[in-house]
């Protein structure tokens, strides 16, 4: 059955206009088929927007539903820690109880703080960074994304690959109006995945850096693993010079274990930041480091703060869906439900004679129309056809599948074999037709 009847979505749309800008609360929700929409309800692997129309949710609103749409674990914790208080402008025994089980399931956890948000925990750990290190700059990767704020909204937008120019001294463009230039001053950047040019870059700056920062998965150009060696490489290269090896562990974090990326590796970063799956859907992040770095905090010499930090309701959540992921252990399973739906969508772009690059780990995973057989970088992402991709996410949309604009599918723990099976033979119509 096809969804065709968008226009409650579209009348809603048309009065939140009147009194939000575009009409939406992240810019990310402009981009959606056929318009923003609006959204009644989701339960479990479905969504339900404003018409009635139903979706096999690939998007997990962006990750942070690893345990699908409304959890009843997660909603009653929430609504039982929420009837003993919101926020007391004071600290709460169940937020010792969160740090507790993050500092035994995150390797390089041994102080952390909570904030709402990555943006806003990605910024602390730059703080911690640069206090502890005395130095100024960040290096960063092209394409990798780190929030919103000012000095990370570079690099994510280039008008074409060439204008990306030399690897070493990459051009960098901003990805918003109105940032201050002194913003382009913080930091350095290159492309991902090549450790030798990082080796190079960082042995003549190394005095001006305090930090380097990556997704340790690339997910937001591409799903991209790191090469063999590289984020090893990264890590002996900040020891050598003392700079700070952050993680952004945004949204790797309880997606590919619950000890993140730094487990499934077998790396340490110095610091990293956990967000969007930690909590089902509730505002809460955290960045947690080695005492060494975030002793910082502790001694008051870096101020972080927050009036909403760690409400009832966002401990609640986070400490329910931690515990719903030790009981049930969802992780081969989402492994292995990814592997099989990537492996199906391959199939169905050969039988109808696309060239479809389907890459990732399994529980994340992008797909691209290209002949590349691999993605390795930002400047590699630039290469498939996105308008094709465009059509093919219209057209599963249209037959209710909801995969997330720029190619990326988010696997949960309540995805099922059935649902796999409902993706690729949806995957398969619409390649036909494409
Ligand atoms: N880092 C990464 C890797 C992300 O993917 C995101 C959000 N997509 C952020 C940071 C920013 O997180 P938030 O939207 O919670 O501020």
């Amino acid at each position: 059955m096809e969804n065709t009847d968008y226009s409650k979505s579209a009348a809603l749309l048309e009065r939140a206009r009147k009194v939000m800008a575009g009409g939406v609360s992240s810019e990310f929700r402009k981009m959606n088929y056929p318009h923003a929409m609006f959204y009644t309800h989701g339960k479990g692997s479905r969504i339900y927007d404003a018409d009635g129309n139903e979706y096999l949710d690939f998007t997990l609103s962006q990750g942070p539903l690893i345990l699908g749409h409304s959890h009843p674990a997660v909603a009653e914790a929430v609504t039982a820690y929420s009837a003993q208080g919101q926020l007391f402008a004071g600290q709460h025994i169940r937020e010792i109880e969160l740090a507790e089980k993050l500092n035994e399931l995150i390797p390089s956890a041994e102080l952390l703080r909570f904030c709402l948000d990555g943006s806003e925990a990605v910024h602390t750990a730059f703080r911690v960074a640069r206090a502890k290190t005395g130095r100024k700059k960040f290096l960063r990767f092209e394409g990798h994304f780190h929030g919103w704020l000012d000095n990370v909204s570079w690099g994510l937008s280039t008008p074409s690959a060439e204008a990306l120019g030399d690897r070493e001294n990459p051009n960098v463009y901003p990805w918003s109006a109105g940032l201050p230039e002194s913003t382009r001053e913080e930091f350095m950047i290159l492309p991902w995945n090549d450790l030798e040019l990082v080796k190079t870059v960082v042995a003549r700056h190394h005095q001006d850096l305090a930090a380097v920062i990556t997704e340790p998965v690339m997910c937001n150009n591409g799903c991209i693993l790191p090469a063999e060696g590289f984020l090893q490489g990264l890590r002996e290269i900040c020891t050598q010079y003392n700079i700070a090896l952050i993680f952004d562990e945004v949204i790797t974090g309880f997606r590919l274990g619950l000890g993140g990326a730094q487990a499934y590796f077998g790396i340490r970063p110095d610091i990293s930041i956990f967000a969007k799956a930690l909590a089902s859907g509730y505002p809460i992040s955290a960045i947690v480091g080695k005492k060494d770095w975030m002793d910082v905090i502790e001694q008051s010499k870096v101020i972080h703060a927050g009036t909403m930090n760690s409400s009832n309701a966002t401990i609640a959540a986070a400490l329910t869906t931690i515990k719903v992921l030790q009981q049930e252990n969802p992780y081969p399973r989402m492994f292995n439900l990814g592997q099989k739906l990537m492996q199906g969508l391959r199939e169905a772009a050969g039988k109808h004679h696309h060239k479809m690059l389907v890459q990732g780990p399994g529980p994340m995973f992008t797909i691209a129309f290209t002949e590349q057989t691999e993605i390795k970088d930002y400047r590699d992402t630039l290469i498939p056809d996105k308008q094709l991709l465009g059509k093919f996410i219209a057209g599963m949309h249209r037959k209710g599948i909801r995969i997330i604009g720029r190619g990326l599918w988010y696997i949960s723990a309540v995805h099922t074999e059935d649902d796999i099976k409902q993706a690729i033979k949806t995957a398969s119509e619409v390649l036909a037709e494409l």
